[in-house]
């Protein structure tokens, strides 16, 4: 799969790079995300060699439909008990990661201690959900990246939306457009305590599409196949209710959600 790069440089900005880079390394030495080793001269991963090994990856057999992870060895496709005889209304869901170890601590402290720096790390991981074969045969550069959004009183104490994050650096990694399509109109009571049933009852009427601002588009998911993107995938109540208004009130053509994790 090939993405267009990032914005045109400079050629001055090009010329400086080597020794900004340098700089920046000299007084930040690049360290490992999980366990904070230094990660040696020149190096651009996020991760140390045991860390990289250790991270919980999602690998097949996997749910088709929501991704959910099955240990042994299945060699039919096949539908899993969180998602059959249940309506969801995004094409598929793919995680990069499960929700364990190293991942769970790296989200935990993204979203609730404000290590926003975490964000580069995170992104990188959810890059390899592009390389899942379905959307590896895509060309993605003509897709829309758009964040499951937080009622603006929770942005408001969290100071940022851990979607939206992720979406920008993952916009400035594969030059996929990425665009805040949705609102999060009203609060809803924390999902934890709910069954599958009692979260897509709390989640009705809390997205809509956000209006677009004077010089938008009027529409800017009309038509359009959108990569929802989301931290964490649990149940899929919430991305399915972002996905529905997508399609029937934003005229999306197709939703698959991609996440960091899987729990
Ligand atoms: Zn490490
Ligand atoms: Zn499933």
């Amino acid at each position: 799969m090939s993405f267009p790069g990032p914005p045109a440089e400079s050629r001055l900005q090009r010329a400086l790079q080597p020794a900004w880079s340098a700089f920046v390394d000299l007084i930040y030495p690049p360290l490992c995300s999980v366990c904070h080793v230094p990660l040696g001269d020149g190096a651009r991963g996020w991760f140390c060699k045991g860390c990289e090994e250790a991270l919980p990856l999602v690998e097949p057999p996997y749910c088709k439909v929501c991704g959910e992870v099955y240990d042994g060895a299945f060699t039919n496709e096949f539908r899993c008990a969180n998602c059959s005889g249940r309506k969801l209304e995004f094409d598929f869901a793919v995680a990069a990661c499960r929700a364990e170890e190293a991942v769970r601590e790296l989200v935990h402290q993204f979203k609730y201690e404000r290590r926003l720096h975490l964000r580069g790390a995170l992104a990188a991981l959810l890059l390899r959900t592009l390389d899942e074969p379905r959307l590896a045969q895509e060309n993605l550069a003509d897709w829309l990246l758009v964040p499951v959004p937080l009622h603006r009183s929770r942005e408001m104490d969290r100071e940022f939306n851990q979607s939206w994050e992720l979406c920008l650096r993952l916009a400035q990694l594969t030059g996929i457009p990425a665009a805040n399509a949705l609102a999060r109109i009203r609060e809803t009571d924390s999902q934890a305590n709910l069954d599958r049933d009692e979260r897509l009852r709390n989640l009705r009427g809390a997205f809509a599409l956000r209006k677009p601002r004077f010089w938008e588009k009027i529409s800017l998911t009309q038509g359009r196949r959108i990569l929802l993107v989301d931290d964490v995938f649990t149940t899929g109540a919430t991305t399915s209710e972002c996905a529905r208004i997508l399609r029937r009130e934003g005229g999306a053509e197709k939703v698959v959600v991609i996440t960091v994790a899987r729990g």
